[in-house]
């Protein structure tokens, strides 16, 4: 049995201690599974039997948009009743504390937002990716959000993207209210390019003394090589997950518990 977090992490928590260092933090689904959000490759995240990898694609939509955007109605309807967790809660503080911190995620839910959110006098490094994507609270966010959606055909009358919390849409698929053709999610599809900015601002923030990607099976990429940057850069690594995973073998410490916990235990010991 893995004893408790804080008896292997005091490497971790020394570092954490030193004033400026650049903290970086890459969050999965794993980070949202206490909240009742359902991690993608757990057998709570399949809808239908549908596995997301047939689902989350551009061919899938263009075959069949109903289908698709029954499923993102069921996960958009899921997330509103959920609320961000102590993981959440802790990122969003530690955006406040640590002048340098930079949290980079591949989740598409919105409860990072929403703790950042919270957080009134964030630091200098937070303020300056806040600027870069206001919508995102200060948070690099690889895949977009499920709460945003753009027309499917790029009409010239609308946005290249807006916010939109309709639960439930009153019909499926929903329209664009500028061309009223479809509309679809504004998360990044597999097979889809991540945007180069965004790409840019997480490799910039993979420069730093301590990384730690938390709640990921580490295995979809770009999101996946940024330990590897990390570790390249002279980074002390850590992963938080439960589970063993591709990165475990190579990370300098690994912390096989919940998210929730780690992080809470963590900023008591700070
Ligand atoms: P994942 O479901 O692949 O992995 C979740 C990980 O979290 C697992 O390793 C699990 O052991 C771990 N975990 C479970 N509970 C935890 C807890 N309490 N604390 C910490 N860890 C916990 O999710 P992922 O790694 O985020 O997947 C990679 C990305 O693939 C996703 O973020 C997503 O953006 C993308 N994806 C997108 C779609 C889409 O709809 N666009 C579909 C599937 C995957
Ligand atoms: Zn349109």
């Amino acid at each position: 049995m893995p004893g408790p977090p804080l008896a292997q992490a005091g490497p971790l928590v020394e570092r954490l201690r030193r004033p400026d260092a650049r903290i970086t933090v890459l969050t999965g689904a794993g980070v949202s599974a206490a909240s009742g959000v359902p991690t993608f490759r757990g057998a709570d995240g399949l809808w239908k039997n549908f596995r997301p990898e047939t689902l989350a694609t551009a061919e899938a939509f263009g075959r069949d948009p109903k289908l698709v955007w029954e499923w993102y109605a069921w996960r958009r309807l899921r997330i509103a009743s959920c609320e961000p967790n102590d993981a959440h809660r802790v990122l969003a503080d530690w955006s406040r504390r640590f002048p340098r911190f930079q949290l980079i995620t591949q989740n598409v839910d919105g409860l990072h937002e929403r703790a950042f959110a919270k957080v009134t006098d964030r630091s200098a490094a937070a303020e300056a990716t806040a600027r870069r994507a206001p919508d995102a609270s200060g948070v690099i966010r690889l895949h977009g959000s499920i709460w945003e959606v753009l027309c499917w055909r790029g009409c010239a009358a609308s946005p290249p993207r807006w916010r939109d919390e309709t639960v439930p849409f009153k019909e499926i698929p929903p329209r664009c209210l500028h061309c009223g053709d479809l509309i679809r999610p504004g998360v990044v599809w597999f097979g889809e390019p991540l945007d180069p900015e965004i790409v840019g601002a997480a490799t910039e923030a993979a420069d730093c003394d301590v990384f730690i990607t938390a709640g990921t099976s580490a295995v979809v990429y770009p999101a996946a090589g940024f330990i590897d940057i990390a570790r390249r850069k002279g980074a002390y690594t850590v992963e938080i997950n439960p589970e063993a995973t591709p990165a475990t073998g190579t990370v300098d410490l690994a912390l096989r518990r919940g998210a929730e916990v780690v992080f809470a235990e963590l900023n008591r010991g700070l």
